[in-house]
């Protein structure tokens, strides 16, 4: 059965119809993927998921519990890692897992016991008493996570749990995360990051305006969507060749500023042509989840 399970889901706001008939199931222990460009529905699904808005129309069942109906009895289940930090400023980092702890009805004493491997998991052991003002980005976003797993749910939910964080922080909650897989927890998160879609993700859906316009693993998606080899062409002369030779040579091409992109299955006779012209900067790579996601929801800036 699966852990999440929303049909047809639909949420209006004024003339616009933010989510727009979704389909979504989270398999047991799978981490879920939720991609979509800015506006698509993504928090606003989530939203829901938790029973903090209430839906137009459509079913949810949340570790087979009807949401929003019974939202409460199902939050006590889940975690969250909301998209900004909202951590209490004013306490230490102890006294905001206890804070946290507090609000699902956990004893102090019950708390105080979790603690200890909360803080291992965020790597916080040495700044239990710190002050949040006191901690780097990445330490917040990890006590937010350690936090999301107060009352040890069996799914968490993220919103963008990356976004702002520098390299080295991103894999430390990545590590933290796979942990959390690894201990059988079913993980739903959003993001614009393809590498960590593609990463992390066993399944994703692919939302825009208000739809899911594609789903599957990231490996299936790339197959599936996606030619599979691109060749980039950089710089002033890059349009003139990809338009006339590009063209003969690859499936299909787009044009971004000044950046070609030559998608083709069999790149050696593009490449060949490429020697012809050793002016032309280019690049040569694998397709990935991020050419599948310009493909499906368009170059365009969404703001
Ligand atoms: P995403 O998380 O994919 O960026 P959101 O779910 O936050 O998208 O928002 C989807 C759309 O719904 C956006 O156009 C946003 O402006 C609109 N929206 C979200 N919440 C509200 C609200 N409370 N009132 C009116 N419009 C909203």
């Amino acid at each position: 059965m699966p852990v999440v399970n929303a049909r047809n889901l639909r949420k209006q706001y004024g003339p616009s119809e933010v989510v727009a008939g979704l389909d979504l199931s989270l398999a047991s222990g799978a981490c879920h993927g939720l991609l979509g460009p800015n506006g698509a529905g993504k928090t606003t699904t989530l939203k829901m998921l938790l029973g903090l808005i209430e839906p137009d129309g459509g079913e949810i069942r949340v570790l087979d519990l009807p949401v929003p109906s019974l939202a409460r009895q199902a939050r006590v289940r889940i975690g969250v890692v909301p998209q900004m930090d909202n951590l209490d400023p004013d306490f230490s980092v102890t006294e905001n897992l206890l804070t946290y702890g507090r609000y699902f009805g956990l004893k102090d004493a019950a708390i105080r016991d979790r603690i200890p491997s909360l803080l291992d998991f965020a790597g916080l052991n040495s700044r239990a008493e710190s002050r949040i003002q006191t901690l780097s980005g990445g330490m917040k976003r990890r006590l937010t996570l350690a936090r999301a797993l107060v009352n040890d749910p069996d799914v968490i939910f993220l919103d963008e749990p990356t976004t702002g964080l520098d390299p080295q922080a991103r894999h430390v909650i990545w590590q933290g995360l796979r942990k959390l897989l690894s201990r059988g927890k079913t993980i739903l998160l959003t993001t614009h990051f393809m590498d960590e879609a593609e990463r992390l993700c066993d399944r994703l859906t692919i939302i825009d305006r208000g739809r899911s316009i594609a789903e599957g693993s990231p490996r299936e998606l790339i197959a599936t969507h996606i030619e599979s080899d691109v060749v980039e062409l950089y710089g002033e002369d890059a349009s003139g060749w990809g338009r006339q030779e590009g063209m003969l040579h690859a499936d299909r091409i787009e044009e971004a500023g000044e950046t070609v992109f030559c998608y083709t299955r069999h790149p050696r006779p593009l490449l060949d042509a490429l020697k012809d012209r050793p002016d032309l900067k280019y690049l040569h790579r694998p397709a990935n989840l991020e050419d599948v996601f310009l493909k499906l929801t368009g170059r365009e800036l969404r703001d």
